[in-house]
Parts: C-alpha cells; sequence; structure tokens
C-alpha cells in the first residue's frame, strides 16, 4: 500500500460543473470528499412536492420527445455523449472526490468514458419490428414504443454509469426520465445530466435530488409506467410493494454475492491479477464484484499467495494521486460493515492473509485489500455481502460441493469458474447466476444482456433486450 502523495492542482474549469448543479450558497446539504473528508459542495435538496411537479412536467414533455422518432432521438444522443467527452475530466474528478475512486485504474476516468460508450451503444443499437406470424392467415408484429415517464433510482458505487444504463435505453426509446441519485453520490450524477442536458429538450431529463422518501414516490408515482433501480435488495422489496400500486413495471439490479470457482488444473499466477480485479474494482464497491472465492485444495495456497502478491503492488490512497488504483470506502455505513464482517472473520478462525484492519493513516475510511484464507460457508464474510475490498477465499475438494456452495444462498447477479475452458462452460451452466464468466469476473458490454436471478433481482438491461425493457409492446395483428 502506497502513501498519500501530493495531488495534482485542480486546473481552473475543475469547479464549472460543481457550481453550475449544486445548492446556493447558505443552503442545501454538505457532501465530503470520501477520501478527504473535506467539503466538496452542497447538494440541492429537493422534496416530493419538487419530485411530482418533475414527473408533471416530464409526462408534458414525452410525447413530443417520442413524435421525434428514433432517428432523431439517436443523434441527439450521439451529441450527448459527445457532450460527456467534452466534459470527461471535470466529471472525472468529481466523481473521484464525491465517490473515492481513483483517476486511474478502472475507476474514475474508465466510468465516465464508459458513459459515453453506453450513451452510443443505446443510440444506435437497432430495434426492428418483428413478424411473428405469417402463415398465410395470420399477420401478426410486434413492436416496440416508449412506456412514458420512466423513474431511475440509483446507488452510490457507479452512479455516473449506471445512471447511464438507466436512462440511455430510455431515452432513446421515446420516454422521458427523471432520476433520483443516491444522497451520497449526487452532484456527479447531477453534473452529469446538466452536461446531457446540455443537449437535450426541456423536461425530457430531469434529476431530483432527495432522501429515500423521494425514491419511494417516483417509483410509485401514478404517472410513472418504468422503474429503473439499482441499490440494495431490501430497497428493492419495497419497490415491488409500491408497484402494486401503480403497476410500474420494473428493472430490478440488487445486490450479489458472486462465487467464483478455481478448478484444479487452473494456473494460478496466470489468474491472479483477473481474479484480483475481479474482486477489487471500485474498492470492492461493485454489485457484480467475485466476493467468495472457492479455490480446489490442490491449489489452494498457490492462489491465496498469487493474490496476496498482486494486492502488495495496487497502490491505494486518494483518488486525483494519478498513481493511486484503490480508494476509500465510500461511506461510513460501509466502512463499518466491512470493518465487522472482517472481525467476525478473524474470530471465526479466518487467516488474515494481508490487510485485516482500517488504514487511518491514508484517511478515515479507508481499509486496506483484505485476504481472508481459510474460512468456510456460514462464517458471516462469506454469506453477506461485504461491498468492499476484502476477499474470503474457501478450499474445496470436490467440484459438486463448490457447485452447492455457489448456488446456496438467496442472491444470484454473477459468477465466475476458472480453468479448463470446457471443463468451466460445464460447470458455468450448474450455476444460478444472470452471468458466468469463464476465467474472468465481471466484464460488462453494451450489447450483452445484463441482469441477476432470485434476490439479485429481475429484468435485463443493455443491448437490445435493454431496450425492450423500457418499452412497451404493441402486436398489430391484421
Ligand atoms: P439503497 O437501496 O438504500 O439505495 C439505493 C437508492 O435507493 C438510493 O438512491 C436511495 O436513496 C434510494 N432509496 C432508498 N429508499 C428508497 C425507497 N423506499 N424507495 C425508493 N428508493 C429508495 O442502497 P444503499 O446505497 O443504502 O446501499 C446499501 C447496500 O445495497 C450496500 O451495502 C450494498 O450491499 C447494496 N448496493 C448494491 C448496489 C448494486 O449496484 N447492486 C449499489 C449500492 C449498494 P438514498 O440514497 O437517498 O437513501
Amino acid at each position: 500500500m502506497s502513501e498519500v502523495t501530493t495531488v495534482s492542482a485542480p486546473d481552473a474549469d475543475e469547479f464549472t460543473l460543481l457550481h453550475r448543479v449544486q445548492a446556493p450558497e447558505g443552503e442545501g446539504r454538505e457532501i465530503l470528499d470520501a477520501a478527504t473528508r473535506e467539503v466538496i459542495g452542497r447538494a440541492p435538496v429537493r422534496t416530493i412536492t419538487d419530485l411530482d411537479e418533475a414527473v408533471t412536467r416530464a409526462k408534458a414533455a414525452q410525447p413530443a420527445w417520442e413524435e421525434r422518432g428514433h432517428e432523431e432521438r439517436s443523434a441527439l444522443l450521439l451529441k450527448a455523449a459527445d457532450a460527456i467527452d467534452a466534459h470527461a475530466e471535470e466529471l472525472a474528478r468529481l466523481l473521484s472526490r464525491e465517490q473515492g475512486k481513483p483517476l486511474n485504474g478502472p475507476n474514475a476516468r474508465f466510468e465516465v468514458g464508459g458513459c459515453a460508450a453506453w450513451l452510443r451503444a443505446s443510440a444506435t443499437t437497432p430495434l426492428q419490428p418483428e413478424v411473428v406470424v405469417d402463415d398465410g392467415e395470420t399477420h401478426a408484429e410486434l413492436h416496440y414504443r416508449a412506456v412514458g415517464v420512466v423513474g431511475a433510482i440509483g446507488p452510490w458505487n457507479w452512479p455516473l454509469m449506471i445512471t447511464i444504463w438507466q436512462i440511455g435505453p430510455a431515452l432513446r426509446m421515446g420516454n422521458t426520465v427523471v432520476v433520483k441519485p443516491s444522497e451520497n453520490t449526487p452532484l456527479s450524477v447531477l453534473a452529469l445530466l446538466s452536461v446531457l442536458n446540455e443537449v437535450l429538450p426541456a423536461d425530457v431529463l430531469t434529476g431530483v435530488p432527495g432522501d429515500g422518501a423521494v425514491g419511494a414516490r417516483l417509483a410509485s408515482h401514478p404517472d410513472v409506467g418504468k422503474v429503473m433501480f439499482t441499490g440494495s435488495t431490501a430497497t428493492g422489496r419495497k419497490i415491488v410493494e409500491g408497484s402494486a400500486g401503480n403497476f410500474a413495471r420494473l428493472t430490478l439490479e440488487l445486490g450479489g454475492n458472486d462465487a467464483g470457482i478455481v478448478l484444479p488444473g487452473a494456473d494460478p499466477r496466470a489468474i491472479a491479477q483477473d481474479l484480483f480485479w475481479g474482486a477489487f474494482i471500485n474498492t470492492g464497491q461493485t454489485c457484480a464484484a467475485l466476493k467468495r472465492l472457492y479455490v480446489h485444495d490442490s491449489i489452494y495456497e498457490d492462489v491465496v499467495s498469487a493474490l496476496r502478491d498482486v494486492a502488495a503492488e495496487m497502490p491505494m490512497g486518494n483518488g486525483l494521486d494519478e498513481k493511486n488504483v484503490l480508494g476509500p470506502l465510500q461511506n461510513q455505513q460501509q466502512f463499518d460493515i466491512v470493518s465487522r464482517l472482517v472481525e467476525e472473520a478473524r474470530a471465526n478462525g479466518g487467516r488474515i492473509v494481508t490487510g485485516g484492519a482500517p488504514a487511518p493513516e491514508l484517511g478515515e475510511l479507508f481499509y486496506p485489500v483484505t485476504l481472508v484464507a481459510d474460512v468456510t460457508d456460514g462464517v458471516a464474510i462469506v454469506d453477506e455481502e461485504q461491498f468492499g475490498p476484502v476477499l474470503p477465499i474457501v478450499r474445496y475438494t470436490d467440484v459438486e460441493d463448490a457447485i452447492t456452495s455457489a448456488n446456496r444462498l438467496d442472491v444470484g447477479l454473477g459468477a465466475s469458474v476458472w480453468g479448463d475452458r470446457d471443463e468451466a462452460r460445464k460447470v458455468a451452466f450448474r450455476l444460478q447466476a444472470g452471468t458466468v464468466w469463464i476465467n474472468s469476473h465481471g466484464g460488462v458490454h453494451p450489447m450483452a444482456p445484463f441482469g441477476g436471478v432470485k434476490g439479485s433481482g429481475y429484468g435485463l438491461e443493455f443491448g437490445v433486450e435493454g431496450l425492450k425493457s423500457v418499452a412497451v409492446p404493441l402486436v398489430i395483428n391484421g
């Protein structure tokens, strides 16, 4: 782990976006830099009345937006992606400070670049009507059109990327969108929306920063026809309950506890780097990160030591320091969860291979990369989502047991299998998860559908399936 060094001075434009979106002097809620805990700005605080007004305006703006047609909307969304590129460094720096993720590594600059890439994919993915029956007697076509107003409720871990995942397809399909960002990362989301609104017509895309009650109102609002939600399983459950009132269609991307299975015969040194980033991308604060690793007894110690060696090379610290690739936990709540789980693991016989205690010398919310060996199913660090820089490593001798372990929890977002590709594919088909990666973990692609099973939610994002999920079908028969 590195020491904190001097970070680069902000450039003159860095605070332009911040000033555009933050609350007027003396108003709003203080937002802290995740690494230094200094105030970086003040988030506006909106109420349920503000939310209702935003939905009313979005509803009024929707028909004209839909009437523009796919071609015109696509052209505007491509311009919006260019606007993200034009503000990329400002967005990345604000994101880095508010969320904590470093500029470099698979972090803030990567996230902002991903926003532009995903928006372009949403803008250009073709979605043609399908002729579903044409047998001489019946001619039936399946068309897709806008739902109306879409509500987008997002988390704090990948706040910009997930916002784009939620709003890009929705806008492309002719919906207008109201966004409720997480209270932990409102400024960077509002900055992103402000950049997109340099291009989009008024009221097509609105951000309403507020608390959970504002989110609950958005999800259950009678004029909202679709809710895109990413966050905890507990909140997802409340949104399902709320949807009994408005019959909103839902896409729920909830928490996970992704298992990885390393098969006998895998090469520990060859896979260590990819295992590391599968688990520790965004300092472990990623829904589809590798959160429990099952390793065959024959190579167990070799995998543990290869991972330890990779971890030792990864600098952690202030995100604005160009050399860092790991940052702090974003908030105190998450820091406390991680600390508790490591302490419980230690008390239950877990062997701390590296890390294992907070790193206050780096800052209040820093927790070093922690590898916990010799733990078993049933210990909290294995059974609960840690959502931080900690990886439990469980030993197995029979691959059947590893499959049973991987499937035994009530969540199923992702999973991975490491080793011979053919063997790994056989195991993959037996895992209960929305995505199973072979010899990697967590990589997403704008054309590959993404979504969970069991308590990790339902509905697909990305690609053609993602466009369909923010549309209502219309069958023309005759
Ligand atoms: P939450 O589910 O509490 O928050 C996600 C979003 O939902 C936030 O914008 C939040 O607003 C909003 N919200 C809160 N209550 C309601 C409600 N009743 N109706 C509608 N929206 C609501 O997640 P947290 O951020 O608190 O994180 C808790 C846990 O969730 C983490 O420890 C992690 O396990 C998991 N998580 C999973 C993520 C993923 O990508 N799948 C991302 C982040 C967290 P507000 O911020 O104002 O409370």
